[in-house]
């Protein structure tokens, strides 16, 4: 029998910062290996703090997150073998980017010969072969978070997190990260929770989207199933938006 368990899976996950308020409340999402599923809802809605849970950077106040068949709720963040690209995650601004994609490679105490290989490897991947030896700073913010990208996926991590990983990017930067990010699911086959509030993003690059409102989730489906059957008014009104 193919039981086929899901590859991800939140199991009535709750959150609360103040022992008061739940931020989350109730969170259930299975995930397929290989899946691209994207969080998508306004912000303060807790998507965030679902991402730093499942990173580990936050504490599950109960419930119980599975990975590959195996309670995470409480293994150490580096442990978990997930890569992450945040808004916000800056690179090191002292390094130049080959140490920055080496230094996950150094924490895993990989030999030099095979870092030095992986880091022109994942420079070349995007696009940013000849500038190894430059620093953060004289790069563009495109430029930069195509670094972060290279940087979150250089240890082959089996989950990838990425929170908003355009939102500082103008339109037409957002657009071909966009694709690349896409490609580069495609062609390596990780699995991806993407959180975005911009419906149009979620739309064009996910494989299912939870539409996510007040730590709950609304409805969760392939996009066009969104569009055509959208299962409240929430849902309805969020994804019909023009934004
Ligand atoms: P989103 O990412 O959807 O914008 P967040 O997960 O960042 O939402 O936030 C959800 C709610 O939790 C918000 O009301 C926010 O103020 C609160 N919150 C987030 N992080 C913390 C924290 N570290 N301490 C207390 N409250 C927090
Ligand atoms: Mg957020």
């Amino acid at each position: 029998m193919n039981q086929n368990p899901a590859f991800l899976d939140f199991r009535n996950v709750q959150k609360s910062y103040d022992q008061r308020t739940l931020v989350v409340k109730n969170f259930n999402l299975s995930v397929r290996q290989g899946e691209f599923v994207t969080l998508l809802g306004p912000s303060g809605s807790g998507k965030s703090t679902v991402l730093m849970m499942l990173a580990g950077f936050e504490s599950v106040t109960a419930g119980d997150i599975m990975l590959a068949g195996k309670s995470i709720a409480h293994v150490a963040p580096y442990k978990r073998d997930i890569g992450m690209v945040f808004q916000s995650y800056a690179l090191f601004p002292h390094m130049t980017l080959e140490e920055n994609l080496a230094y996950p490679l150094r924490l895993r105490k990989e030999p030099a010969d095979k870092i030095r290989v992986a880091v022109q490897r994942h420079l070349e991947m995007v696009e940013l072969g000849a500038f190894g030896k430059r620093t953060p700073a004289q790069l563009s913010g495109g430029q930069r978070q195509r670094v972060a990208l290279a940087r979150a996926l250089i240890f082959s991590p089996r989950l990838v997190l990425m929170d908003e990983p355009l939102g500082a990017l103008d339109k037409k930067l957002r657009e071909q990260m966009q694709l690349e990010i896409t490609r580069l699911h495609k062609q390596l086959g990780f699995t991806v929770i993407y959180v975005t509030h911009d419906q149009t993003e979620a739309l064009t690059m996910s494989d299912r989207i939870a539409v996510f409102n007040n730590g709950i989730v609304q409805q969760c489906d392939v996009p066009e199933a969104l569009y055509e059957r959208p299962g409240n008014g929430f849902v309805a009104d969020f994804i019909g938006e023009n934004n």
